[in-house]
């Protein structure tokens, strides 16, 4: 009988930030991943007496590092009783675009990580201290600048073997920090997508002995920090730059609460410096890199497209940030249109005036 290899990827219950975790069925060829199960009292999902906890998969594409038939299949972890288990951060988020589905809302997420070989990020002397300063590393060329070039590529050959759509990869500003980019793509997909490359980002560093890590702030003091810059489009900023402008100003009203669910450590890296606005306020400008939110100049010269949310945290969510983000922008939206509009198109839009109008 002939069979695949199906590597079942899910996000556990470790806190404060969650992690992968990953095992192989071996499935027939021909029939599709089943649902499985795991045992949630060794991931921080579950206690050792109702220790099994249930894998959905909802994502799939091929195994680039397997090859062949072999899958990837990315699942929902749920509760035996079938609901979502509390650590399912993707339902809620499957959810939330689905009610402003009318949005069409696009993301484009950066992801920035750092590696590290031990305990220093590649490319820090192995005699201690410190590389020269932050300066040719961003986007750099030469064994002197650019480390773990050769992991990158690897990664970014099995990303684009097993479909993810990524749309770019660049060496980062402090030495051993790198980013890539997947999008533009709708929630959740999104974050399917995001949590597929991570798992291959880890899988990857392991046929060469380094580890990538999503830390915030990998290193105090005058080096970068790593961000999941998050850009996104409504249809009505695509066409229309007041729709950007007023995503930016709903983004400012929840500013808190944004920051909340943006990633552990994010007071660390969101200081002010270092290419960040502090977490302590919230601000919104065209080309502005030391803001909460970037209008691209682009962006501003085409008078329409997509916004940049830089507050995201490399370890962020995807589920999560894209989520609230949805609801902050596609929220005050509905909210303003129902209340600026003409009666008539208010009626349209909600469902009590139409009732009471008819
Ligand atoms: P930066 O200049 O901040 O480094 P990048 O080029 O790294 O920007 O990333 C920009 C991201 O924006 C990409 O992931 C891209 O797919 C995404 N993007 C482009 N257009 C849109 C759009 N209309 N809506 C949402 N995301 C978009
Ligand atoms: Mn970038
Ligand atoms: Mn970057
Ligand atoms: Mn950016």
């Amino acid at each position: 009988m002939s069979v695949y290899r199906a590597e079942y990827i899910w996000i556990d219950g470790t806190k404060p930030t969650q992690k992968l975790r990953s095992k192989t069925k071996i499935v027939p060829s021909g029939e599709k991943p089943p649902v499985w199960a795991f045992d949630g009292s060794s991931t921080q999902q579950a206690t050792g007496d109702r220790s099994d906890c249930v894998l959905q998969p909802v994502f799939q594409c091929p195994d680039p590092i397997r090859g062949g038939d072999d899958k990837l299949v990315l699942c929902e972890v749920m509760l035996v009783s079938g609901d979502p288990h509390p650590s399912n951060t993707r339902r809620a988020n499957a959810e939330m675009a689905t009610r402003f589905g009318s949005f069409d809302t696009w993301f484009g997420i950066e992801q920035e990580y750092t590696f590290f070989e031990g305990a220093r990020p590649l490319g820090f002397p192995e005699s201690g201290g410190f590389p020269a300063p932050q300066g040719g590393y961003y986007c750099g060329v030469g064994a002197d600048e650019v480390f773990g070039r050769d992991v990158v590529e690897a990664h970014l050959d099995a990303c684009l073997k097993a479909g993810l759509k990524i749309s770019g990869i660049n060496a980062e500003v402090m030495p051993g920090q790198w980013e890539f980019q997947v999008g533009p793509l709708n929630a959740p997909e999104i974050g399917d997508q995001l949590w597929v490359a991570r798992w291959l980002l880890y899988r990857v560093g392991e046929d060469y002995g380094v580890s990538a890590t999503l830390y915030p702030k990998p290193v105090r003091g005058d080096w970068n920090g790593a961000g999941a810059h998050t850009n996104f489009s409504t249809n009505a900023m695509r066409e229309n730059y007041d729709a950007c402008v007023a995503a930016a100003e709903a983004l400012g009203k929840r500013h808190d609460l944004h920051i909340a669910n943006y990633g552990f450590g994010i007071e660390e890296r969101l200081t002010g410096l270092h290419e960040t606005c502090s977490y302590k306020e919230f601000r919104y400008g065209v080309s502005d890199r030391g803001a909460s939110v970037r209008i691209p100049w682009q962006v501003a010269r085409d008078r329409k497209g997509y916004i940049e949310d830089r507050r995201p945290n490399a370890n962020a969510d995807p589920y999560v940030t894209t989520r609230l983000i949805i609801e902050t922008v596609c929220g005050a939206a509905d909210a303003s249109r129902s209340h600026g509009a003409s009666p008539a198109r208010a009626a349209k839009r909600s469902g009590a005036s139409r009732r009471s109008a008819a």
